[in-house]
């Protein structure tokens, strides 16, 4: 079976979210995936973070209909800090044992992947499936790609070689990590917020149900 895990802080989930979670069931065929909202993010510290339940709850109002999503308590549950490889650690062994996991994660994220807990054995339990999101190019005009490559020699490990089809990093041991470029979505939590404190709608940036949410529970204020 092949399994993601799409882990966050969603405060709140938006379209840009929405749209990787679909693209990557469709471009890696995989049978189900987790969006796993974390407790507390131990890589930034956003300035509101909504409780919780406001949270989860905007998560299941925004899914769509589709028996692969599923909406994973796993962070929110554990005390202490969110780190991503106690939850692969529950996912291998409990609630998916046997999978292939894919772990989806926007560029931003994954040019951060050095930092966190056990990054090793992180990359060894599973397959990053990284999705392109700031538009092809960096400041200096550096495309996804290239990007990629840098970061991946020079942080994570020289044993990685790109494919010949330039969308996949694989080691001799097996180990893999997937780029999926696609049209991005320029659309962040923060954008979300922060016209909120404007007092700017959200329309084409969040589900109508969740802008309705946010609205009735006045958050973000
Ligand atoms: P914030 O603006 O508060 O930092 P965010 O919009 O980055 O939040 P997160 O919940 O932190 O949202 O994101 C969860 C994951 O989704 C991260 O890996 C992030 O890179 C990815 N992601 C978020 N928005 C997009 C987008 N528009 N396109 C592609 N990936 C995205």
């Amino acid at each position: 079976m092949r399994a993601g895990l799409f882990g966050g802080t969603f405060n709140p989930i938006h379209n840009g979210h929405l749209m990787v979670a679909q693209k990557v069931l469709a471009r890696f065929a995989l049978e189900c995936l987790y969006v796993i909202p974390c407790r507390t993010p131990p890589h930034k510290q956003p300035v509101y973070l909504a409780p919780a339940a406001d949270r989860l709850r905007m998560i299941q109002l925004a899914l769509p209909d589709d028996p692969r999503l599923h909406l994973s308590e796993i962070e929110i549950q554990r005390n202490g800090a969110s780190y991503t490889i106690d939850t692969v650690h529950a996912f291998a062994a409990q609630i998916t044992p046997g999978a292939d996991l894919f772990l989806i994660m926007g560029m931003d994220a994954f040019f951060d992947i050095h930092t966190w807990k056990h990054s090793r054995s992180l990359l060894e339990a599973v397959r990053p499936l990284v999705v392109t999101r700031r538009g092809d190019t960096d400041e200096k005009g550096v495309g996804p790609i290239e990007q990629m490559d840098r970061y991946i020699q020079s942080r994570l490990s020289t044993d990685y070689r790109l494919s010949a089809e330039e969308n996949v990093w694989q080691t001799p041991a097996g180990q893999a990590i997937y780029l999926l470029e696609t049209q991005p979505l320029s659309v962040s939590s923060t954008m979300v917020r922060d016209r909120i404190r404007a007092g700017k709608g959200l329309t084409g940036l969040v589900p109508p149900l969740v802008d309705a949410y946010i609205e009735q529970k006045e958050l973000y204020r």
